[in-house]
């Protein structure tokens, strides 16, 4: 998708060390530091979607991500609330969506959000409500197809307030230069000199900025992988041990959804999980989080190839708002708000609008609102007009305690280690059961409440592992012990007995 915004070039002077072939630290203006601050702030389907369009589809980085996403992106549409709802997992909204509109470099493609009323707003069935999904259907019946424009108040700025430059190490350290700072570096790495080291001015765009995306997981030197093209030897990336932590802690007051797991007793490894819509809803919900949520929720003082670093400088970084920074709590657009919220994150309340309407019941129609504002001034009013306030039809319905999910309640799906997810209706136990090519009498079922410790390591196991549930949750299980394999302690074997 061509985007205005995606030609742009930064010239970023690098130090280098030829004989090492690496990168010893890049400067670089506030316009591409911005354009770093803005890659944490994508939500995680995005950059799943972003990776696979323009790096390697084949291959994961992020955990299970691209399992999950890809699962949302094979389940029939049928399986979702609506269409919206797939569509708003495969295209996640950002809540900085407005800030990296003015970036001079913005990766992500995602379309701008739209605003909708209903075609016959301002007659009597209709509420006096927008939305952001023309599919919401208006309270007289209609669906809200009528696109409004919004009027911008002052524009969001983008990401850091200091006009200055900016060292980057190649492990993605960011901060504000200073030539004390390039000594340490330099010191730091054994230099005790120029002479080694050489100058070299690099032209970076959209294909050098995805790249640096792909090795910000992978890679723990993502700047000389991106920017020199050395690929070998850091293409493997560094598992993480998954969070460990004791079962129980946390109390039972905060559990909030049962899990059904199939679990191998010779080795603790959980094989599949059974579930209902809202844990599927909790799973899904992971592809709307943002990178730098994602990490601060679930890792937080690890690093992820060098997201923690990224992370940690731009927090850092945020001097123009005192502080703040470090207590800004996840937030994602209303609408992603559903059945189970079992992580640490909160809702943007959406915003009320206002437009011209006229008093005249025959001139009262769409066509007299042109468009939206947050505030309309008095002065502009015309004879037989009045503003009239809109809120979302979003946070209507959570307002009457009314929340929807993502996918179509009343259905089981069947979870993989590795978060393929699949309804229960489009694929066969049978054949699962008869791939896994085990001794039946090795499988025993158990029950997991999760609450938020079991969420979050979850979480965690996702982004860095590829058996997430194995991984997050085996912590959770209750002790087995592998020999006895009696048939009275496991659920499973009923079938033995009968034949
Ligand atoms: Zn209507």
């Amino acid at each position: 998708m061509a985007n205005s915004a995606a030609n742009h070039k930064f010239s970023l002077r690098l130090l280098i060390d030829e004989e090492k072939n690496r990168v010893v630290l890049a400067e670089a203006g506030k316009d591409f530091v911005d354009v770093l601050c803005s890659l944490l702030t994508l939500p995680m389907g995005t950059i799943v979607r972003l990776l696979e369009k323009h790096q390697n589809p084949q291959s994961s980085v992020v955990g299970c991500f691209h399992n999950l996403y890809k699962s949302v992106s094979d389940m029939d549409v049928d399986n979702f609330e609506n269409e919206a709802c797939k569509n708003m997992l495969l295209y996640p909204r950002s809540a900085k969506e407005s800030h990296c509109r003015n970036l001079k470099l913005n990766i992500d493609d995602t379309e701008v959000t739209k605003f909708f009323l209903c075609p016959n707003f301002g007659t009597e069935g209709c509420c006096k409500v927008y939305s952001n999904l023309s599919t919401t259907r208006c309270s007289c019946g209609r669906s809200m197809t009528h696109q409004i424009q919004v009027e911008d108040g002052k524009a969001d700025g983008v990401f850091l307030s200091c006009r200055t430059s900016f060292i980057i190490t190649d492990d993605l350290k960011v901060s504000l230069n200073s030539m004390g700072l390039v000594l340490n570096v330099l010191n730091d790495l054994g230099y005790a000199g120029f002479d080694k080291l050489q100058e070299m001015l690099v032209d970076v765009g959209f294909e050098e900025v995805v790249t640096l995306l792909w090795y910000l997981f992978t890679s723990e030197t993502p700047l000389t992988v991106s920017l020199l093209r050395k690929h070998c030897m850091t293409r493997k990336s560094k598992m993480l041990t998954p969070l460990v932590q004791k079962g129980g802690v946390g109390g039972e007051a905060d559990k909030l959804l049962n899990l059904k797991v199939y679990v191998r007793k010779t080795d603790g490894s959980i094989l599949y999980a059974e579930c209902r819509e809202d844990f599927v809803d909790f799973l899904f919900s992971f592809l709307a989080i943002p990178l730098e949520f994602a990490w601060e929720i679930s890792i937080d003082n690890v690093n992820m190839g060098c997201v923690g670093n990224l992370c940690r400088s731009v927090k850092g970084l945020s001097f123009g708002q005192p502080k703040k920074a470090n207590v800004l709590k996840c937030m994602l657009p209303s609408y992603y708000n559903c059945r189970a919220q079992l992580l640490d994150v909160a809702f943007e309340e959406m915003p009320e609008y206002e437009c011209l309407v006229s008093n005249d019941p025959y001139r009262y129609s769409t066509s007299s609102c042109s468009k939206l504002a947050k505030k309309i001034q008095k002065n502009v009013l015309a004879g037989g007009e009045r503003i009239a306030k809109l809120i979302s039809v979003d946070s209507k319905s959570k307002a009457t305690s009314d929340a929807i999910g993502l996918v179509k309640g009343e259905t089981n799906f069947i979870v993989s280690d590795d978060l393929v997810v699949t309804p229960m209706n489009s694929s066969s136990t049978i054949s699962l059961l008869s791939k896994l090519k085990m001794s039946i009498s090795d499988i025993e079922e158990q029950v997991i409440s999760i609450g938020k410790t079991e969420a979050t390591s979850l979480l965690r196991a996702s982004l860095i592992t590829t058996s997430a549930l194995t991984n997050g949750l085996s912590n959770f299980l209750k002790k087995m012990n592998p020999e006895e394999a009696t048939p009275s302690t496991s659920k499973i074997p009923r079938t033995e007995k009968t034949l």
